[in-house]
């Protein structure tokens, strides 16, 4: 049978994860002012300075801070991996303003399996399906960039300081030229390939942390599945998925930037604002057009949001009342994409 559509409705999915308050918080004397209730997908947030009543917002899931790694995956991305594995298309981000667990939740902890997060789950399952499978031959290709102030970078490159460029093309649409790919057959290669790019993203960074912060980093897996039809011909069917680990959401004016700094804000705001336009849009159902066009993560995104694709954000939030701006600016970015 042919594969199942995803309806409008479950084409786009938000959910929030708050993180656990962490030791300095502790210390320091911080409290927790996020709330999730995640039998009701409701998230209260309080507001530190005043007494009034909570802020409340609803999602399909909210996840606190004793959520599991693997509950993540099992509820809220599995689903779109599988349908990748089926021929479709999906994204997955990770929004939030930094250090709430952006990458915590893409790529986990290293070392500790309990705490892997989506990218080596979704490996996993790729691979444990492929090997389950007969009568099905697989290809499977990993790339992995970053967007750095609307400049993209190959982390599989040789050459890291060659910039890439988009292109577009009638037959296959919006695509980056020259970007590297790995075909990969295991696991291991596909988990080496992801640490040679985790290695590259820090070169040439003098802050490691400010620069993850500013960039958007996107690992993609492209998976190719032919099979003998019944009319004796082979049948292909190509499904990609965007592991997305976005840019820090917070606002990059706060600290008076000025010349190139300045510039670099405003790019990276740019990307973000596009994406919740064109997420918002998608969501909306009515808009006539989508404004993919408006910076390059949209762009080169296309193909994988809205039309069958499937797309899961996670809003990333941290607990405490020090970042209750940046958590309620963000739980409304997520209230518009959902
Ligand atoms: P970001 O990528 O958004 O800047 P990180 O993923 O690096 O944030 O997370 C910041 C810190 O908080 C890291 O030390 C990470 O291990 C920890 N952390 C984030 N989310 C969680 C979580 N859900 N549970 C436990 N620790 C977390
Ligand atoms: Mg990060």
């Amino acid at each position: 049978p042919p594969p199942k559509i995803p309806s409008k409705a479950e084409s786009v999915r938000v959910v929030v994860r708050c993180r656990p308050l962490n030791k300095k918080e502790i210390t320091d004397g911080h409290e927790a002012i996020v709330q999730m209730f995640p039998d009701r997908g409701r998230c209260e947030v309080r507001n530190p300075k005043s007494g009034e009543q909570p802020k409340v917002f609803t999602f399909d899931f909210v996840y606190g801070a004793d959520s599991k790694q693997r509950d993540l995956y099992d509820e809220t991305f599995r689903d779109l991996v599988q349908a990748v594995l089926d021929g479709f298309n999906g994204t997955i981000f990770a929004y939030g303003q930094t250090g709430t667990g952006k990458t915590y939740t893409m790529q986990g902890e290293k070392n500790n399996p309990e705490l892997k997060g989506v990218i080596p789950h979704s490996f996993d399952h790729i691979f444990q399906h492929i090997a389950q499978t007969e009568n099905q031959q697989y290809l499977v290709r990993a790339s992995y960039l970053e967007i750095y102030m609307e400049e993209i970078r190959d982390l599989l490159s040789k050459d890291q300081s060659k910039r890439l460029e988009l292109k577009e093309r009638p037959d296959t649409g919006v695509y980056v030229k020259d970007l590297s790919s790995f075909v990969t057959k295991s696991i291991k290669e596909i988990e080496h390939v992801m640490n040679v790019g985790n290695q590259n993203r820090s070169v040439g960074a003098t802050d490691m942390n400010e620069h993850s912060s500013r960039s958007h980093a996107i690992f993609i897996i492209t998976i190719e599945c032919s099979e003998e039809g019944g009319d004796g011909e082979n049948h292909i069917r190509v499904g990609k998925l965007n592991l997305v680990d976005l840019a820090g959401s917070e606002r990059q004016t706060k600290t008076g930037s000025q010349g190139d700094r300045f510039k670099e804000a405003t790019k990276i705001n740019l990307s973000l604002s596009a994406l919740g336009n064109v997420i918002s849009a998608l969501v909306d159902g009515k808009s006539t057009h989508i404004p993919y066009r408006d910076s390059k993560l949209t762009r080169l995104l296309q193909d994988s949001l809205g039309g069958n694709a499937k797309t899961v954000m996670v809003a990333n939030v941290g607990p405490a009342s020090w970042n209750f701006d940046e958590t309620i600016t963000t739980l409304r970015y997520a209230n518009r994409a959902k």
